[in-house]
């Protein structure tokens, strides 16, 4: 009988998310965006939520234990090439990745910075949002706020280009490596990057894409961004792709479910 020969290995790229029963955004949404990258897919769960397109409903955080045995299960079993920090929910949870993180200096962290649902949800905690401010953001190589989180987080408004460029310096000033602010509800669409590899910041302008699926657009833009370093590219090159990939995304959802359907 004929042997099998093992494939080459694909990079393992971890995600640490909420779980989305639509599948639109959170975890399941992910594994998709890391298959799309031909990365393989490793995930930690943590905050169980309640929701389908039509918006969330509840939310219920797991225990931090849970969390951090997880994550140290995953780290001792697989050489992780990159890993998403997308929503918290609780203190506990933030707390739990802020000591993994710590502990074992894993490399290509992006972190999105997910406070609340665009249904108006919070998806974390006021303690656990100081945390995110005060430890994760610093342990980040790169953090993929949208306009309104980079409003939250830096007490300043985002509503103009100069505005958005300010908050992007401001995260830089706070510790954060990389910034990338993404501005897809904007028209034309634009992203702002501070960089610690270019001294002025970049814009990325984009194409307006209009679709009723635009659920979990910051999770798969985060998670693409994640898998490009996974497969060596530079934060740069890794967000002008994310946002490519995101705008193709927006162009084939198809329409699911009665509310925002999922982007992927
Ligand atoms: N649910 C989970 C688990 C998420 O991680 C996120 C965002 O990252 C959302 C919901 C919110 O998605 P949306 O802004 O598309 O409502």
């Amino acid at each position: 009988m004929a042997e099998h020969t093992a494939g080459s290995s694909p990079p393992v790229v971890l995600s640490i998310a909420g779980y989305d029963p639509s599948s639109g955004a959170g975890i399941t949404a992910d594994i998709k965006t890391i298959a799309a990258h031909k990365c393989y897919g490793v995930t930690c769960i943590t905050s169980l939520t309640v929701q389908s397109t039509r918006g969330v409903r509840a939310v219920e955080p797991l225990e931090g234990r849970i969390i951090s045995e997880t994550l140290e299960e995953l780290h001792s079993d697989f050489e992780i090439a990159a890993i998403k920090v997308g929503m918290l929910g609780s203190a506990e949870a933030a707390r739990a990745v802020a000591a993994f993180l710590k502990r074992n200096q894993p490399r290509n962290v992006v972190l999105d910075p997910v406070l609340k649902s665009s249904s108006g949800a919070d998806l974390i905690s006021s303690e656990g949002l100081q945390i995110l401010k005060q430890r994760l953001i610093a342990m980040a190589l790169v953090i993929t706020p949208n306009a309104a989180e980079a409003a939250a987080l830096t007490g300043m408004s985002t509503a103009t280009l100069d505005e958005t460029e300010a908050a992007a310096r401001q995260l830089r000033r706070a510790g954060a490596r990389n910034v990338v602010i993404t501005g897809g509800h904007l028209d034309p669409p634009r992203d702002v990057l501070s960089l610690e590899s270019h001294q002025a910041l970049i814009t990325l302008t984009g194409e307006k894409i209009l679709s009723r699926s635009t659920h979990g657009t910051g999770c798969a833009f985060s998670t693409a961004l994640a898998c490009r370093l996974a497969l060596g590219k530079n934060v740069l090159e890794a967000a002008k792709h994310a946002k490519n990939y995101v705008e193709s995304a927006l162009k084939k959802a198809p329409a699911l479910g009665r509310g925002v359907g999922p982007v992927i």
